[in-house]
């Protein structure tokens, strides 16, 4: 399995994933445009993707997913929550796949399960792509550290992982109140901290951690790093997802 994340952060989300000859894009936060040219920079044809699954409705998550249908001819597939709430916003989208939040996803040797999350979007998922052994977790906009999510974790070789904030920058930082509450609330994100502190009391097998979804104005790729680094210590295998350029191919496994 290779994975790339094409941007992630508050600004846009995209990952690509290639498994057993199936390749799959998980949300649509950037441009149809960019989508395509960043999987060129690894070589790939967005023609040749199958599909664009969906975590939530948020716009960082789902704006472009009806342009990227309508060009690329790519079957949408997200919960029938997400679709309630984001379909006046996407323009025409003749092939939307429903699914319930927990339903397993098949696409030929490649499975992917739908994880409810517990953050404020409607109906939002997390995802486990899994084939021959090996599972990959794309958990972004999270809410907070929800019951069971220890459990999805230790099955996991290489996870994205929201690493949303620092809890010094984002208290000291340009958001009103009410938005640094939403930010640390049950319904947020998590910090760098809570993320890399689940990774060490979940992880089994992880082989790569991809830290993702950072904040512009509440953290920096030094200090989200520093701070998971200081907590799973200096040898753990850790990556970055950018906000705004593709990340390295990752093989998982
Ligand atoms: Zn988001
Ligand atoms: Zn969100």
């Amino acid at each position: 399995m290779l994975t790339c994340s094409l941007q992630s952060g508050s600004n846009g989300n995209s990952f690509y994933v290639e498994s057993n000859g199936v390749r799959l894009l998980f949300d649509a936060g950037i441009s149809a445009r960019s989508s395509q040219e960043r999987l060129a920079e690894h070589n790939r044809d967005i023609r040749e993707v199958e599909a664009v699954i969906i975590s939530h409705n948020h716009s960082d998550h789902v704006k472009h997913a009806g342009v990227l249908h309508r060009k690329f001819s790519l079957p949408v597939y997200m919960t029938h929550g997400a679709w309630r709430a984001s379909r006046g916003k996407l323009g025409v989208v003749n092939d939307v796949r429903l699914f319930d939040a927990g339903d397993c996803l098949q696409f030929d040797g490649t499975t992917v399960e739908t994880v409810p999350t517990a953050h404020d979007g409607i109906d939002g998922v997390a995802f486990i792509i899994s084939s021959e052994n090996k599972k990959l977790g794309i958990f972004t906009d999270l809410g907070h550290r929800f019951e069971g999510i220890e459990k999805w974790m230790a099955e996991l070789d290489a996870l994205y992982l929201e690493s949303n904030y620092d809890n010094e920058m984002l208290e000291n930082g340009p958001y009103p109140h009410w938005l640094k509450n939403r930010i640390r609330g049950d319904g947020g994100h998590l910090s760098n901290t809570e993320a890399a502190q689940l990774v060490d009391d979940s992880a089994q097998r992880l082989q790569l951690l991809i830290l993702s979804h950072l904040s512009e104005h509440n953290n920096s790729p030094e200090i989200a790093l520093t701070t998971a680094r200081n907590i799973l210590g200096a040898d753990f295998p850790i990556a970055m997802a950018h906000r705004s350029q593709v990340s390295d191919m990752f093989a998982v496994g």
